[in-house]
C-alpha cells in the first residue's frame, strides 16, 4: 500500500505536527522546514531537531519530505536571485540532513524570457553547486503546470535537467497530479493513464519517480493553471486517483495531498483515497 498523507504546517512544532498527522492516519508527511515566504530563516534549534526525531519515531508516519520555498528561482538569469535561491535550497538540504529527511522537493523555476534551454541549463548548474554545498540528501524536481515561463511542464525538461547534473543519483522527480494534467498529460482513463506513465518511463524512467503530490485540478486539462482542488471535486475526478493508487508500480510510493483547506479537508480526502485501496 502506498504511504498516504498531506502537507502540514510546523508552526505549532514538530510534536504537534506528528500528532495531527497520526490523528488522520497519515503515513507520509510533507513540510516546509522554515518560513517558505522569506529568504532568511533562523536555523533549527537543537530542541526542534530532537522533537522532530522523537515525534517521527513515535508516530505512524513512515516518510517525510521537505518542500522548498516558493521564492526560489533557479532558472533565472538574475545573479542575485540565482545566488539567493541556491543558498536557500542548500539551507533546506542542510535542514534535511539535521532531521535525517532524504528528500527536498522544489519547482524548477521560470526562465523569464531567456528560453527553456537556458532555464534548464541554469537549474542543472545550480544543482551542481547545491550538491557541492551539502553532501547529503536528494533533490526532487516537481512537474509543473507550465504557467508563465516556468520549466518542468514537459517530461523532456526534467530529463534534460537530470542529464546535465553531475550527481544524477541525487536527483529524482515528484509527480504532481494537478500540474501534469494542467500541462496536458491525461490520466483520467486507463488508456491515457498508461500512455502518460509509458511516456514518463521512456523519457525520464520510472526509477526516478519518488513522490506524488495528489491534487485534483480546478481547471480542465492543458490550461496550464496551477490551482489545486479537493480529491474528486475537480477535472481529474476520482478515477485518476484510483488508477494511481492501484498501480502496483507505485505500491511503496509516498503520496501527499496539497489540497486547499484544513486538517478536516485532508481527513475527508484521505478517507476517499483509503477507500480505494
Ligand atoms: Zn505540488
Amino acid at each position: 500500500m502506498p504511504y498516504l498523507g498531506a502537507h502540514f504546517s510546523i508552526s505549532d512544532g514538530f510534536l504537534k505536527m506528528f500528532e495531527t498527522a497520526d490523528s488522520i492516519k497519515c503515513s507520509a508527511v510533507q513540510i516546509f522546514a522554515k518560513n517558505q515566504r522569506r529568504w532568511e530563516s533562523k536555523s533549527l534549534a537543537k530542541g526542534e531537531i530532537d522533537d522532530f526525531k522523537k515525534g517521527f519515531r513515535s508516530s505512524n508516519v513512515k516518510y517525510v519530505n521537505i518542500h522548498a520555498s516558493y521564492l526560489l528561482n533557479l532558472a533565472t538569469k538574475d545573479e542575485e536571485i540565482f545566488q539567493k535561491s541556491i543558498n536557500n535550497l542548500s539551507d533546506d538540504l542542510k535542514r534535511a540532513e539535521e532531521l535525517k529527511i532524504e528528500d527536498v522537493v522544489f519547482h524548477p523555476g521560470n526562465h523569464l524570457g531567456e528560453g527553456e534551454e537556458f532555464g534548464i541549463r541554469r537549474v542543472a548548474q545550480a544543482l551542481d553547486i547545491i550538491f557541492e554545498n551539502v553532501g547529503y540528501g536528494n533533490i526532487l524536481l516537481e512537474t509543473t503546470a507550465g504557467q508563465g515561463s516556468s520549466i518542468g511542464y514537459r517530461f523532456e525538461h526534467l530529463r534534460d535537467i537530470i542529464a546535465k547534473v553531475k550527481k544524477q543519483e541525487r536527483v529524482f522527480v515528484c509527480y504532481d497530479t494537478c500540474h501534469t494534467f494542467e500541462a496536458g498529460y491525461d490520466i483520467r482513463e486507463k488508456d491515457s493513464y498508461e500512455k502518460t506513465f509509458e511516456d514518463f518511463d521512456r523519457i525520464i524512467g520510472l526509477k526516478k519517480l519518488k513522490l506524488f503530490h495528489l491534487n485534483d485540478s480546478k481547471f480542465d486539462k492543458g490550461l496550464k493553471k496551477d490551482r489545486h482542488e479537493f480529491i474528486g471535486k475537480g477535472f481529474l475526478g476520482l478515477k485518476s486517483f484510483e488508477l494511481i493508487l492501484k498501480d502496483r508500480r507505485f505500491k511503496k510510493h509516498p503520496m501527499v495531498l496539497e489540497v486547499p483547506g484544513n486538517v478536516k479537508d485532508y481527513e475527508r480526502d484521505l478517507k476517499i483515497l483509503y477507500s480505494m485501496l
